[in-house]
């Protein structure tokens, strides 16, 4: 396992939120952590079919262009009667002509598991995994999950995507509806966090 030895890190997104959840938690170590969009990158197309392959072109396209080691992140829910979908289509599934509509995208998932005729619970995992890539090529690979199940009707008004379909297993509530700081704690984002943190900065 490579350590991270430098004193910048790029985070290859343009998601202010998500530049700044990084920021926090990599700053403790001494890092400066600059976002994609200060650095003028652009966005590259996510041609892979798993999160690790979409995650890996996202980091080294940014470590490319910068000469800096980059993190990314690519992330989305696996529903098991669905055979996995909406998987790496998980932001797809939400997409219209006016921008992403994540109510209709809920709407959708629920729909194709009624058709599907597949018995309650509908189990499934919210998956986020990060790749640290360095200029030369190498990188460290971090997945992360949270396992749960499809509820119906959505419930709660926190977070955001599918957030309030998603009930993590042993917890009553919904991810939309559990206070962010206890998401934060128990989610996917976390979990791949966490063996990013053990990995490369401890
Ligand atoms: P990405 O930006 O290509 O990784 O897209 C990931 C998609 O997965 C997002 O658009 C969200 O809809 C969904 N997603 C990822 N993490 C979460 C989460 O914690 N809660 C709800 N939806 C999520």
């Amino acid at each position: 396992m490579r350590k991270f030895d430098g004193d910048t890190l790029l985070v290859a997104t343009h998601n202010a939120g998500k530049l700044e959840e990084i920021a926090n938690l990599i700053e403790p170590f001494g890092v400066k952590v600059v976002g994609a969009a200060e650095k003028g990158l652009g966005e590259p197309d996510e041609t892979e079919t798993t999160f690790v392959g979409n995650a890996r072109i996202k980091a080294h396209a940014a470590a490319k262009a910068t000469g800096l080691p980059a993190l990314s992140d690519d992330s989305g829910i696996e529903i098991d009667a669905l055979n996995g979908a909406p998987g790496v289509f998980t932001a797809n599934w939400a997409e219209t002509d006016k921008g992403r509509d994540f109510i209709m995208a809920m709407g959708k998932a629920h729909d194709r598991l009624l058709e599907s005729g597949a018995p309650q619970p509908w189990t499934a995992r919210f998956c986020c995994t990060l790749v640290l890539a360095w200029p030369d090529g190498h990188d460290e690979v971090f997945p992360g999950t949270v396992e749960g199940r499809i509820v119906w009707p959505m419930r709660g008004h926190e977070g955001h995507g599918y957030d309030p379909i998603f009930q993590p297993e042993g917890h009553d509530q919904t991810f939309g509806e559990m206070d962010r700081w206890e998401k934060n704690r128990i989610s996917h984002r976390a979990d791949a966090f966490a063996k990013l943190m053990k990995g490369c900065f401890a």
